[in-house]
């Protein structure tokens, strides 16, 4: 089973960075979890948002935002649309829920007419 957060936007933002204090590294990134098994794949409601300096390279945690970067991040939050949810069922599953199908009607068949 896959299960990851898959990045749907990013902003660059010209606050400083916390770390390099470099207004030009900073990225805000929207993911969103995707999970894929064998027999579906499916688009998930949750969102992250994560902060990276490109400058630096530092990943910038939620503890290390800086009043103005949590505005802009609540700012930036309500301008995000997130992909819709959605699952839909792989091949796998078709096969397996034709087959379930099967042995139920073969099941009906024989009680209801055992004499055939
Ligand atoms: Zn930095």
């Amino acid at each position: 089973m896959h299960d990851k957060f898959i990045p749907i936007k990013e902003v660059t933002l010209k606050n400083n960075c916390p770390e390099c204090f470099n207004t030009q590294g900073l990225r805000l990134t929207f993911k969103q979890r995707f999970i894929e098994t064998q027999f579906y794949k499916s688009i998930t409601a949750d969102i992250k948002q994560e902060i990276n300096c490109n400058i630096c390279h530092s990943i910038i945690y939620p503890v290390q935002w800086t009043d103005d970067i949590e505005r802009v991040v609540e700012y930036q939050k309500r301008a995000f649309t997130p992909k819709k949810t959605s699952r839909y069922l792989k091949k796998a599953s078709w096969i397996i829920i034709g087959l379930i199908g099967l042995v139920f009607l073969a099941f009906v068949i024989t009680v209801i007419y055992p004499k055939l």
